[in-house]
């Protein structure tokens, strides 16, 4: 079988990667001229940066990419990583001295002590879910049916809480609410929209300090946790195309699709933008749902009820990102390689700016990300590489990206410069990005960062589509943008094609 798939990303590369192990052709298109999508570097003047994800949850043995990569004989060298958060008047950063799993607890019981019953409650809420998930990765037993159903009786009445209710009914401090539900911000999804119970797992207290023991006594993973890999996240995308190719799969690299054929309910071909045509058995296609079904597939091949799906799923935004070197270390002032600095305890309000094109500059919170931490040979000797960046609205209601780019850069660098003492003085590159830049390296019109915002009950494009032999999959397609699910979506259409052959 010919079967072709459009984009390079990570859910593109894991189908792939199934589908030449049973020796189909495969042959992936993509406008960019390396495996990866978003997991690929940036590289300029001799410094390389992550322009997607940092952390990658999954890489530990036994764990969905580790396992994907150990199927194809690599095992990439990783490091456990932990991200800081700082908000206006409370830190969040890991203690030099390793003070036991619960300092995060202890932490928020010291600056919020009035709220020490709720700080406890949750604990106890974060543990029972812990509990829950831990049990449904091990092989089903009675056992574990019971222990699933009393741990989660001890949880039941927050079943059908939002965040919003929950963090409301725990904590009286709008900032210690923060500490808990920010990062719901980023994924452009108001606390309102989304049940409590995904919590802990935006939360890991392992996502905090990498010293926290993931395992239990017995050695299996009862924790979630994320690493980065050691050289950069795009040695997974690498490992994942070398593979393909070895094994039979071709890239096409630098050429765009302008349109997926369809003939009698079924996708025969694609075009390209130089006007080359490619029939194959079965396509696929990552990439932006409204892209590739309005204008690749055309509204004409599609069913009513996949259009009102379309037409209702809700996508996050873009990001406002500064790449730069610089000529000091800058974990002598930011003990963490990653840190989160929230400005805004306002969560609705960051929401409601971010989805009605107002960009909050800077204000609402931005991350600091020192690239070279892990991978020293980002930065030519003696400087380093940081990432600066912040969510911001695909479109300005006022001015273009274009116009504003240097004056909110500045504006980012300054409120920088409160952690990071004299960051301008010390720049020796520069390099801005902006939801624009994105938009073209993506192919989309709309550049959504992480895919779908999580809202309950919201009903994601499905992968088997109203045109027969064509699948999507992607972050589009995936709620809780990241890697994991993106990466697992590849594997579900997998299985998908293997049915229809069946
Ligand atoms: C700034 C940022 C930070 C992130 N942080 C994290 C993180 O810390 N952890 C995490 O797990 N995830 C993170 N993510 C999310 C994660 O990286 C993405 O969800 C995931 O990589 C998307 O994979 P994908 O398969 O959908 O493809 P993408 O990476 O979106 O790639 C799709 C590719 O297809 C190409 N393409 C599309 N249409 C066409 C066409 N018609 N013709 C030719 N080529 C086409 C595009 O050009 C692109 O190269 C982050 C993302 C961003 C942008």
């Amino acid at each position: 079988m010919r079967i072709i798939i459009i984009g390079a990303g990570i859910s593109s590369l894991t189908l792939a990667t199934h589908l030449v192990k049973d020796g189909h052709e495969v042959i992936i298109i993509d406008k960019n001229t390396r495996p990866g999508g978003v997991m690929a570097l940036y590289q300029e003047n001799g410094y390389s940066f992550e322009q997607g994800p940092l952390l990658i949850g999954d890489m530990n043995p036994g764990e969905a990419m580790y396992e994907l990569l150990k199927s194809i004989g690599v095992t990439l060298p990783t490091e456990r990583c932990d991200r800081g958060l700082v908000l206006k008047d409370y830190a969040f950063i890991r203690p030099d001295r390793f003070q036991g799993k619960n300092w995060r607890k202890d932490l928020a019981k010291k600056y919020f002590p009035e709220d020490a019953e709720g700080i406890d409650e949750y604990y106890r809420f974060y543990e029972a879910l812990m509990k829950i998930r831990y049990l449904s990765l091990q092989k089903p037993s009675l056992i574990n049916r019971i222990r699933t159903a009393l741990t989660f009786l001890s949880i039941k009445k927050y079943q059908n809480m939002t965040c919003q209710q929950f963090t409301e009914k725990l904590f009286s401090n709008p900032d210690l609410r923060t500490v808990y539900t920010g990062i719901l911000a980023d994924f452009c999804v108001d606390p309102s929209e989304i049940n409590c119970f995904s919590i802990p797992f935006t939360n890991a207290e392992t996502a905090f300090d990498d010293r926290i023991d993931i395992y239990d006594r017995k050695g299996n993973q009862y924790y979630p946790a994320f690493n980065y890999v050691i050289g950069g996240v795009q040695k997974i995308p690498e490992a994942l195309g070398d593979y393909i190719e070895k094994n039979g799969g071709s890239f096409m690299y630098g050429r765009t699709v302008t349109k997926i054929n369809v003939e009698n309910g079924r996708a025969t071909s694609v075009n390209l933008e130089n006007g080359e045509q490619f029939k194959a058995d079965i396509i696929v296609s990552a990439g932006g749902a409204h892209e590739v079904f309005y204008k690749l597939i055309g509204k004409e091949h599609l069913t009513d009820e996949y259009i009102r799906i379309l037409e209702n799923f809700r996508k996050m935004e873009a990001v406002f990102m500064l790449h730069l070197g610089v000529d000091y270390d800058p974990l002598q002032y930011q003990k963490q390689p990653l840190v989160y600095y929230y400005g805004t305890s306002d969560l609705k309000g960051a929401t409601y700016r971010l989805r009605n094109g107002i960009y909050h500059d800077g204000q609402d919170g931005f991350l600091i990300f020192c690239d070279s931490y892990h991978a020293r040979e980002f930065a030519p000797e003696g400087r380093h590489c940081l990432t600066i960046y912040t969510v911001a609205p695909n479109r300005l209601n006022e001015g273009s990206w274009e116009e504003n780019k240097e004056i909110y850069a500045d504006h980012l660098i300054s409120l920088a410069e409160k952690y990071l003492p004299d960051l301008h003085k010390h720049i020796t590159f520069k390099k801005i990005i902006t939801a624009d830049y994105y938009k073209e390296y993506t192919n989309t019109d709309f550049f959504s960062f992480g895919g779908l915002v999580p809202v309950d009950g919201q009903v994601n494009p499905p992968h088997r589509t109203p045109v027969e032999n064509f699948y999507f999959l992607g972050s589009q397609s995936e709620s809780n943008g990241g890697i994991t699910p993106t990466s697992a979506g590849g594997h579900k259409v997998y299985q998908l094609i293997k049915e229809s052959m069946k």
